[in-house]
């Protein structure tokens, strides 16, 4: 009888337990950054399944089956990077389009906290099917996709000079078709005087309701990129490589005076984005410091990553960021620019942000101090004392990178791509 009643007594507290685990995952003690909230401070991040639960000053750790403990670290929304080429494959001459020079995502984001992508134009409307089998669907990041106005995509070369191919109804007709991955069109690499790539984005956009991202000129004397601003384009609409110093490219900064241009503050107030797409080439310091030191700064922060800039001075988003951070720009503005001002300027306001309800996409990070070199492409080097490690990485709810076993108890990441 005794033994009876001792295990029904161990049913009743196993019972009571499992029931006080209302979470599947809490984050302990964290400074939470997230700036849709505006929240900056120690705050401790329930999860369940794959959304937030709770965002609360002191939750409980029995009543988690997992538990980060994240004391002396940041806790922010998954990083969402609005520039990178991630339509990998191997058919030659395919450049950013199935082709070598674009990278496999998972490999390059969840160890930067980065928990959503977008391929910046790597597919157009003819290729995109080929891009959502082969990368969307079988990736664990959340990749989407700025459909490029060249049907063929980024494949180089003559492919992205042929204004024959750019095709605003098509392209329009699939990003409506496909919501779900496409956030808007892209403007790339085009070498002529016309106007006709971007009036064609922007007719594209417009029938779809989508922004345009555009990677502007290379025609030589260059196109008025005021005209750009302030006539071409929508309130909306994106300029990615903002501080790029490139032949056939008019620089945001007045290299002789080292002023910002006026009607690049009004095209700013008028509701152009900028954004920051590092890549190999697109960003001289001779054009962002001048910038943030008259209080000019990017809206996005983005990489454009490929293999061209994977090993170079830009390496990733955290590199990216920390070189904002040591430049003076302030980790909360930093941190939205890489989440909730991102997550804005795609129109996926559901994303960038850890609201009751919301995905459970989470970046941990640690702030390294020292003595560390951020150098651009000139060589031109920026000493700084600080810079962003990621600890942690969560997507919809599971732990998919953990350097260093913050974890109790660790689970690895399982191979299934995560749904979208
Ligand atoms: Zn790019």
């Amino acid at each position: 009888m005794r033994k009876v009643l001792s295990l029904f007594l161990c049913l009743c507290i196993g019972i009571v337990t499992l029931h006080a685990q209302t979470y599947s995952l809490l984050i302990k003690g964290g400074h939470v950054i997230d700036p849709k909230n505006g929240i900056n401070g120690v705050m401790d991040v329930a999860i369940n399944a794959d959304t937030i639960a709770k965002v609360a000053k002191s939750i409980p750790e029995k009543q988690a089956r997992q538990v980060v403990q994240a004391k002396g670290m940041y806790v922010t929304p998954g990083l969402i990077d609005i520039h990178g080429h991630v339509f990998y494959g191997t058919e030659s001459d395919h450049y950013l389009s199935n082709g070598f020079a674009a990278l496999p995502p998972d490999g390059f984001t969840f160890r930067v906290g980065v928990t959503t992508i977008v391929d910046a134009g790597g597919a157009g409307w003819k290729s995109f099917p080929t891009f959502k089998n082969n990368v969307i669907d079988h990736s664990q990041t959340r990749v989407l996709s700025l459909l490029n106005i060249v049907g063929e995509g980024m494949r180089g070369g003559p492919y992205e000079q042929n204004t024959q191919d750019m095709d605003a109804k098509m392209t329009a007709l699939v990003a409506r078709g496909n919501r779900n991955y496409v956030v808007g069109i892209k403007v790339a690499h085009f070498s002529g005087p016309e106007w006709t790539p971007v009036d064609r984005a922007v007719e594209a956009g417009t029938m779809a309701n989508i922004p345009v991202m555009i990677d502007f000129g290379g025609s030589i004397p260059p196109l008025p990129i005021e005209e750009l601003f302030m006539k071409r384009l929508r309130p909306g609409d994106i300029y990615t490589h903002t501080y790029a110093l490139l032949n056939g490219r008019e620089s945001v900064v007045d290299e002789a005076t080292k002023k910002v241009k006026p009607f690049v503050w009004e095209a700013q107030k008028r509701g152009i984005i900028f954004d920051v797409g590092y890549g190999g080439t697109s960003f001289n310091y001779s054009q962002a410091i001048p910038s943030l030191k008259s209080g000019f700064f990017p809206n996005t922060i983005s990489t454009d990553l490929h293999t061209g800039s994977m090993n170079g001075s830009m390496k990733d988003q955290l590199s990216v960021m920390s070189k904002f951070l040591n430049m003076g720009m302030d980790l909360p503005s930093v941190i939205k620019a890489s989440t909730w001002a991102s997550a804005q300027a795609i129109k996926r306001e559901e994303l960038g942000h850890l609201s009751q309800g919301a995905v459970a996409d989470i970046a941990v990070f640690s702030m390294r101090e020292g003595d560390f070199g951020f150098f651009d492409k000139t060589g031109y080097k920026v000493k700084g004392k600080q810079k962003l490690e990621c600890e942690l990485t969560i997507r919809a709810g599971k732990v998919v990178y953990d350097l260093n076993g913050i974890t109790d108890p660790i689970v690895l990441p399982s191979a299934p791509p995560a749904k979208h």
